[in-house]
């Protein structure tokens, strides 16, 4: 265990990782400027048990309900040597295959470490990529594996890759509806950008191996149930903006080793959990530690970071707190009383407060005149 390790460990305390996975590093590589997120995430800290501690539970996460329909609907979809998914490929790729091959990779000969199955997936799929005669086809839960800020995260996809006549299709069963062939734009949305984060892992697993990483399909397969009944539909979605994306973005994430180094040697998220689980750590003492790392708060985070509760009240009165295109159209002027007092012409601007400054005082005239008050 080299020393990052050790410290990320300690950040951590003593109770196992919370993984990475597709989702994190979606929402990551959206916030790329977060060092809190980017800390805690390659630490594995439980954001969610940290964030409730501290008085802010998160304003979101999936129902032990969703959690169960979702696990029963890929289990349905994936019967019977996943006898419906394979309809609907043949319908959407246009594919006619007489037989397939269909491998199991959640774990190998009852090891599931996660070392030993990312070996196994490299095989398995570096043979598919060779054209090996028994290559296979469908390959459930490979573990892939993607560099982060520096430092390899795996990822525990529930993807199925499949590979026809050279060409590998991420395939993402969900479990939201589509009624009457729609289905929420923001479900597709995020669903798109973990796909990608699975494109992105497979083709560097590809180039690694020696293969061309365009064997990976831009396009991915989206398994939904229909109009709420358990009949699945499959769609094609294209994904090539979202890879784009992620990818100048995870180029340009910080290396966890230049986050950790300005950081307190002492610092650490550990709850100290009493015998029942119970965190017993001083909420004033999790307070200063969260605020140890700087964060970088934009009304984005409420549908992505567990600890954006936290994260907004600390950011009140900030111009960030009000979005990205706000926080950039004012540029230096970080807070909102900075902002009031420039538009009103209580402050004067320093000169790279001019511009912004005038935006501000043409939309003060603006409300001004709307609300029939004195300019
Ligand atoms: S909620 Fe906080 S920790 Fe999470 S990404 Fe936003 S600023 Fe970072």
């Amino acid at each position: 265990m080299n020393s990052i390790d050790l410290r990320l460990d300690q950040l951590r305390g003593p109770v196992p990782p919370t993984p990475h996975n597709a989702r994190t590093i979606a929402a990551l590589t959206t916030n790329p400027a977060c060092a809190r997120r980017a800390v805690m995430d390659s630490a594995g800290v439980d954001k969610r048990a940290v964030a409730a501690r501290v008085g802010f539970p998160p304003p979101y996460g999936q129902s032990p309900f969703a959690i169960t329909r979702t696990q029963s609907f890929e289990a349905q979809v994936k019967a019977n040597g996943c006898a419906e998914l394979l309809r609907m490929l043949r319908e959407v790729l246009s594919l006619s295959i007489p037989e397939v091959a269909y491998q199991d990779l959640e774990e190998v000969a009852g090891n599931v470490s996660q070392e030993v199955r990312h070996t196994v997936a490299r095989q398995v799929l570096g043979a598919a990529a060779a054209g090996l005669e028994d290559g296979g086809t469908l390959f459930d839960h490979p573990l892939l594996r993607l560099p982060v800020g520096g430092r390899q995260v795996f990822l525990e996809p529930d993807l199925i890759a499949f590979q026809y006549k050279g060409t590998f299709h991420v395939i993402e069963i969900k479990s939201f509806a589509v009624i009457d062939g729609q289905a929420d734009g923001g479900k597709v949305a995020a669903a798109a950008v973990q796909s990608a984060v699975y494109v992105v892992a497979l083709r560097r697993l590809l180039a690694e191996l020696g293969h061309d990483p365009a064997a990976v399909s831009d396009r991915v397969v989206l398994v939904c149930p229909e109009n709420f009944s358990n009949h699945a539909v499959a769609t094609l979605i294209d994904v090539r903006r979202q890879l784009t994306v992620l990818n100048r973005q995870l180029a340009r994430m910080t290396r966890i080793d230049s986050l950790l180094e300005p950081l307190d040697p002492g610092l650490t998220f550990d709850l100290a959990p009493d015998r029942d689980g119970k965190p017993t750590r001083p909420v004033g003492e999790l307070c200063d530690a969260l605020e140890h790392i700087p964060a970088r708060y934009s009304p984005d985070c409420l549908s992505m970071c567990e600890l954006s509760y936290f994260c907004r009240n600390e950011a009140r009165g900030t111009t960030y707190a009000l979005g990205r295109s706000v926080s950039e159209e004012l540029g230096s002027v970080d807070s909102i009383h900075m902002a009031l007092g420039l538009a009103s012409g209580r402050l004067t601007p320093s000169p790279e407060q001019v511009e912004a400054a005038g935006v501000l005082q043409a939309a003060m005239r603006l409300r001004n005149e709307c609300f029939g008050l004195p300019a």
